[in-house]
């Protein structure tokens, strides 16, 4: 199989990134991922910053995938995320919703132990390891691997786990796919500006969809269909989100505006992604026993 280990890895989604591997439509292939903070923090003396802002966020690739031409659409089905033994979080002066009250820099060592993180001896969390940067090459412009788009990237969705399927624009051929920044666990939101940071090895397979409608980037799992928006603000995230969603509701299902709008108006769930990153992500949920009803199957 496949691996692309970490020490090839981007710091923006670009069009001009060589590729450092190529794989074709429908294979699955192995992301060695390093932590965001490209495992410089490994005790407590280390603080944010001693991370120097070229070591912040590397996502492993690009890879090309052979038969993806602008206008197609990637499928990218995450098939396990194995995490490291130990992950990092951190505080800091002028970082996230803390910023203006922290004084000082924090670092906390978080082990992980059969399937728990181990916050301190009195709290262990389950781990639920997720995926903070996936993305590929935007249309035009080079964007820095920490901020989310409509390219994906640093969206910050702790939906995207194992067992889910993300399905992202080709907007350059070959698609350009690249990941990294892993949570061992992270709450909605991300307040602190970063969840329980890990090295991790991301099990994926990618196959290209042409003439798919769905309004990216799109998310499912067994239980919910996600959209995903990122914007300036929270309040136009979540407009985007919802706007998103109607305009798969209507299509997949053949339903009114109308319909649809009271449709999600009471069975679709906002949640805030994250909040801190220079972009705001934003995701809305509908039921996929909804889309059964109808019959509807994704590809
Ligand atoms: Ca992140
Ligand atoms: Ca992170």
């Amino acid at each position: 199989m496949l691996k692309l280990k970490n020490d090839t890895f981007v710091l923006s989604m670009c069009k001009s990134h060589k590729p450092v591997a190529t794989t074709r439509s429908g294979d699955t292939v192995i992301f060695e991922t390093l932590d965001c903070f490209s495992n410089k923090l490994v005790t407590t003396n280390h603080k944010l910053s001693d991370v120097a802002w070229s070591d912040i966020n590397p996502a492993t690739g690009p890879l090309f995938i052979e038969d993806a031409i602008k206008g197609d659409t990637l499928k990218v089905e995450i098939i396990d995320i194995q995490i490291a033994e130990q992950g990092v979080i951190c505080s800091a002066p002028g970082f996230g919703v803390f910023g203006h009250i922290l004084e000082k820099e924090t670092t906390k060592i978080i082990p992980i132990k059969d399937g728990k993180a181990l916050f301190n001896e009195n709290l262990q969390f389950p781990i639920n390891p997720m995926i903070g940067v996936i993305g590929t090459a935007p249309e035009t412009e080079d964007i820095p691997t920490g901020s989310p788009g409509f390219h994906g990237a640093n969206m910050d969705c702790n939906k995207i786990t194992k067992g889910s399927t993300l399905y992202l624009p080709v907007f350059n051929d070959g698609a350009l796919l690249s990941m990294g920044d892993v949570h061992a666990i992270m709450g909605d939101g991300e307040v602190v500006v970063c969840g329980v940071e890990i090295a991790a090895e991301i099990t994926v397979r990618v196959s290209v969809i042409k003439n798919c409608f769905l309004p990216l980037p799109f998310l499912i799992n067994e239980e919910k269909a996600m959209t995903l928006y990122s914007a300036s603000t929270l309040d136009e995230a979540a407009k985007g989100a919802t706007l998103n969603m109607q305009e798969f509701v209507t299509t997949a299902l053949g339903m009114s505006i109308d319909e649809s709008a009271m449709l999600l108006s009471i069975s679709a769930d906002l949640s805030i992604c994250q909040m801190v990153d220079p972009l705001m992500t934003v995701r809305m949920e509908l039921p996929r026993w909804i889309l059964d009803q109808y019959g509807y199957q994704f590809n």
